[in-house]
């Protein structure tokens, strides 16, 4: 296989020789035109002097030139600018100036009155002057250039040599040095225009580098979600005008996790590349697959029926061809994978006009398919807009409370051995106008759908620095922040991070980002570099819900977090329920081997925490020791315990915050 830089190097240097070839095809107009010209004006002086017939025989031999050289250059300007240059347009420019150039030549032989001095000289100025104008328009194809000056100029300087008058001699001399200056001249205007070619080449790569990274999916080469929603969009306003019928059909494989879990990531990414290319191959040219992001794929099919039934129809037989895709294994690197997909399918123009809703509808569509057993395709259907409403509302409702300062932080102490308190946790809380304090369950996946998520994240992220900067000087707390995949998928959240941290001023040693195992579905090197980046400024990680999906030890080993959350669904009934005790036990050995740290979440009583302990746990997190609260109740409660034992304080501080800290639900 060709390496990557020489490939890189032999395309540069393929488009520069294209550009080169382009640029003295667009000199070739003047050029004949001064051609012609001189040759004219030449014949005209030299009438009087040459042989009548020798002239005509010259001119009409030149004039056939500049034709041919003119009818041939406007043949290569309709090639039309995308169409492949091939080897005979430069070819043909070295012919066309050899011949021109050799024209020229013969005139310094035919048109050289012996003994004329004035037409001698005036001869030799006509042939100098149209060297020094070929190479100007010839340098950018240096071997033409040459090919022309030599074989013009070498004749009638031979010729001032064999007539020898009293001034052949320094005709000569000054001849050939003109020619060796103009040779030069050309050999450095080819360089510089070769330099300016290169860099306006690079310059044009690192844009299109650009645009690709802003548009397209890195790993499948597919256009991303930005992409999408733009050729929605217009897929849209098109349907409208021109009165026809498209489908969206939003694609989830399932099951994924587990192959990028069993497998590991690079198997995951080849499959997901396989997959992306067999979708694109089943459809049409006019078709758009995209890719959002983990194993969720767009297929955009504009006009695929002009009244809805014919669409829908249409629109159910395609989502059963791709889903006929994965009848048969996917081969990656011999391993044979069976996956699955399941399809939501919305049509458009409909109710729902924008590309965020119709991307809403065809998901929600996803979802009834994946409730309905997998591996199907729905309809979105009438009955399924209760539930896109609801998102829609909460969305809304979400976005002005973020404007209207509705959301709030509240903190969960997390506590040591002794009880005593090392981290909080910032957990998300919506003040809600009529619902009172509402908890993130209901919402958080709502904004991770849409970018409001971005915004969330990022005063989410303020707000807690603020308030660690506010009771660091007092206490030596660790702040723990959940930080969605959605967000930490943003290119830019490394910078948002070390931005925050130097406004607020807070350690970044006592800041700890929670991030889930969702956030591995997506291209895994780059998320353990942007993870790398932060814990070489002292940012810690810690993952969160551990256990639940498919947690994968094959991506533990390799990512820079201290801490294991284990998540409350296995704490909460150790006591009674064996394979939670099992699990438990397991994930606290593992992080030992590995040296990382373990919190157990949700301990709700004195027998959990025991438990807990016995298994070897030391870092605990639960209503046990303290319901989330207020930022406000959080001083309290850090003021008045000064680091001592918080249970010593659970009566009746804590019991009065777990009962006023009730919360609801969207
Ligand atoms: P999480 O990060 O696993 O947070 C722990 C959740 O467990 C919290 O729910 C907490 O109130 C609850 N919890 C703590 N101790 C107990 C217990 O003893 N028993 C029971 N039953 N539950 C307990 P919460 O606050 O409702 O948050 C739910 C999830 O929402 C969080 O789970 C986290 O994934 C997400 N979340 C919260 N705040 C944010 C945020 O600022 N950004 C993002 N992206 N996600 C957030
Ligand atoms: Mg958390
Ligand atoms: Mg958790």
């Amino acid at each position: 296989m060709t390496p990557m830089h020489l490939k890189n190097k032999n395309t540069a240097a393929h488009v520069i020789q294209r550009e080169l070839i382009r640029l003295v095809y667009a000199t070739v107009p003047l050029a004949v035109l001064v051609v012609f010209v001189n040759s004219v004006i030449l014949c005209f002086i030299q009438w009087s002097v040459i042989d009548h017939a020798t002239i005509l025989i010259w001119f009409v031999a030149m004039t056939a030139l500049v034709l041919l050289r003119f009818v041939v250059y406007q043949k290569f300007n309709n090639l039309g600018s995308s169409q492949k240059i091939s080897a005979f347009w430069e070819r043909f420019i070295l012919f066309g100036s050899a011949a021109s150039g050799l024209m020229w030549g013969a005139a310094g032989i035919w048109l050289f009155p012996e003994d004329d001095i004035a037409h001698q000289v005036f001869l030799a100025f006509v042939v100098a002057g149209m060297c020094a104008g070929a190479v100007t328009s010839l340098s950018p194809l240096l071997s033409s250039a040459v090919a022309f000056v030599l074989l013009a100029m070498l004749p009638v300087l031979g010729h001032f040599l064999f007539v020898a008058t009293e001034i052949s001699g320094a005709m000569t001399v000054m001849g050939v040095l003109f020619a060796v200056m103009i040779l030069f001249t050309a050999k450095n205007l080819n360089r510089t225009v070769r330099e300016s070619l290169l860099i306006r080449h690079e310059n044009k790569l690192a844009e299109e580098a650009i645009r690709r990274q802003a548009l397209y999916d890195p790993l499948t080469d597919l256009p991303n979600r930005r992409l999408l929603i733009a050729n929605l969009k217009q897929e849209i306003a098109r349907s409208i005008r021109h009165n026809y019928i498209g489908a969206v059909l939003f694609l989830d494989l399932d099951y994924f996790k587990r192959v990028n879990d069993s497998l590991g990531h690079v198997v995951g990414d080849q499959l997901l590349k396989q997959i992306a290319q067999c979708i694109e191959a089943c459809l049409r040219d006019e078709d758009v697959v995209a890719r959002l992001g983990g194993d969720e794929f767009v297929v955009l099919t504009p006009e695929i029926g002009e009244e809805m039934g014919d669409a829908s129809k249409n629109a159910l037989l395609l989502a059963e061809k791709i889903c006929l895709l994965f009848d048969e294994p996917f081969d990656i690197d011999g391993q044979l994978i069976h996956i699955t997909v399941s399809v939501g399918i919305s049509l458009f123009p409909g109710t729902d006009n924008t590309p965020e809703e119709l991307l809403q509808s065809s998901d929600v569509a996803m979802y009834e398919a994946k409730k309905a057993g997998r591996n199907r395709a729905r309809l979105f259907l009438p009955e399924m807009q209760q539930a896109v409403n609801n998102q829609r509302k909460i969305e809304k409702g979400l976005r002005q409370s973020l404007v209207e300062g509705r959301l709030e932080l509240y903190y969960q102490p997390i506590v040591n051995e002794d009880n005593k308190i090392y981290a909080v946790e910032a957990l998300l809380r919506w003040n809600h106008p009529d619902k009172g304090i509402v908890s993130p369950a209901g919402f958080i996946e709502i904004a991770e759908k849409s970018n409001l998520i971005i915004s969330i994240g990022d005063w989410v992220l303020k707000s807690a620095c603020e308030h660690l900067a506010k009771i660091a000087e007092k206490n030596d707390l660790i702040m723990c922040i959940n930080v969605s995949p959605r967000q930490f998928r943003e290119s830019s959240f490394v910078d948002k991070v070390k931005k925050m941290l130097l406004e607020t001023n807070v350690n970044p040693g006592c800041i700890r980002l929670e991030v889930t195992e969702g956030m591995m579905l997506d291209n895994v090197s780059e998320t353990i570099e942007r993870m790398k980046e932060l814990t070489d400024i002292g940012v810690s990680f810690a993952l969160d819900d551990f256990g639940t999906g498919y947690s994968s030890l094959a991506y533990l080993k390799q990512l820079p977090v201290s801490v294991l959350k284990i998540d409350r669904s296995f704490v909460l009934d150790i006591g009674h329920n064996s394979s939670d005790a099992a699990i438990v036990e397991t994930v606290i050995a593992m992080a030992e081997a590995m040296k990382i740290g373990v919190v157990a979440e949700g301990v709700e009583t004195q027998q959990v925490l025991d438990s807990l302990k016995r298994k070897g746990c030391r870092q605990f997190q639960g209503y046990f020791f303290s319901r989330p609260m207020p930022f406000a109740k959080l001083i309290n409660l850090l003021e008045s315990r000064q680091g001592a034992n918080i249970l010593g304080f659970k009566e009746p501080g804590c019991i009065e915050l777990a009962s006023k800290c009730k919360e609801n639900s969207v």
